[in-house]
């Protein structure tokens, strides 16, 4: 059997806004994410982990922010296409695990949805899946409310 284990993180600056785009789920908020594409930063670290778990380069060498195709890009066709080269390979999603830092709103309320949404963009079962948040206790840019975090790791199985 091969196992692999994928890294990914992203951050992200706040601007003002009604609603943070998280997993694909709008939460209402006073800030939303400044980005290039849809601002999707939970797509964009799980992304980064997949990739990362098979070797491949990081989002950016995929999909450059100077480039006009990737404006207002909808981060779900970024998910897919990590998912499909993961798939390409014979490796199998098992488990993710999601971590998200924002001062506010808190996500409490919010983490079952993100995780059922995720649950359903990847195939994998809830039970599979951990969606965590923290706040950054005040402190640095997270805390100050000018930037939003997010971790995320992932195994893969491949069945020899
Ligand atoms: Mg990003």
């Amino acid at each position: 059997m091969d196992i692999r284990t994928g890294f990914g993180y992203d951050i992200h600056r706040l601007v003002e806004g009604e609603y943070l785009l998280l997993g694909r789920i709008r939460i209402p908020a006073t800030r939303m994410i400044d980005a290039h594409s849809d601002g999707d930063i939970v797509l964009h670290a799980v992304s980064q982990a997949l990739y990362s778990a098979i070797g491949e380069s990081d989002i950016g060498t995929h999909y450059p922010d100077i480039m006009e195709e990737t404006r207002n890009m909808d981060s779900t066709l970024l998910l897919r296409d990590a998912l499909h080269r993961v798939e390409e390979q014979g490796f199998r999603l098992s488990n993710l695990v999601v971590t998200i830092l924002l001062q506010e709103p808190k996500l409490q309320e919010n983490k079952d949805r993100i995780k059922s949404s995720l649950s359903h963009l990847l195939g994998l079962p809830e039970e599979r899946i951990a969606v965590h948040a923290n706040t950054s206790e005040r402190l640095n840019a997270v805390g100050e409310g000018k930037a939003i975090e997010c971790y995320s790791l992932v195994t893969l199985i491949k069945e020899n």
